[in-house]
């Protein structure tokens, strides 16, 4: 069997950017990335890289900046007043850390995680950009296991069972 769209995908995987050794992200093969194959739930080049594998082959591929999170965007970086970070009259120190991310909400209050990248006397500047965005990304790894969906997971658009969704 090899993956295709409306495959259960299990995979292990190590992300670094392309050009460094520096894990990004690692994903062993005890607990894998589970994943509905042509669900558009994923960066559509990483479905595509792992499409027409078989389970125990190998990948190592890359991902141009353009295929992942995009170039940086300057708009994503916002002043916000250090008001907003007031805690009973008190600025919130310990939630606000130059150089640590930081869990906001935007205006219609979904969570929006931000990187502190300074502090200034009247605003904080957050970095809101995906932290790999101008980057390329380098996935080496190996495909686990592979099966076909069942009816409720393609009508759900996401996985159940180990791995995916309970409900
Ligand atoms: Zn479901």
């Amino acid at each position: 069997m090899k993956t295709s769209a409306n495959h259960v995908v299990s995979i292990s995987y190590k992300l670094t950017e392309q050009g460094s050794d520096e894990t990004v992200e690692l994903v062993t093969g005890e607990d894998p990335f589970v994943f509905l194959l042509g669900s558009g739930n994923l960066l559509e080049a990483f479905e595509r890289n792992l499409t027409g594998l078989e389970a125990g082959q190998t990948f190592d591929f890359i991902l141009t900046s353009q295929e992942a999170y995009g170039d940086p965007d300057q708009e994503a970086i916002v002043k916000i007043p250090v008001d907003a970070f007031m805690i009973d009259g008190k600025f919130a120190e310990d939630l606000v850390v130059v150089g640590q991310p930081i869990r906001m909400q935007d205006q219609t209050g979904n969570p929006l995680v931000g990187m502190v990248i300074e502090r200034g006397l009247e605003a904080v500047t957050i970095d809101f950009n995906h932290p790999m965005a101008g980057k390329a990304l380098h996935f080496r790894g190996e495909v686990i296991s592979i099966r076909q969906a069942t009816e409720e997971e393609l009508e759900h658009g996401h996985v159940h069972g180990p791995g995916g969704h309970h409900h």
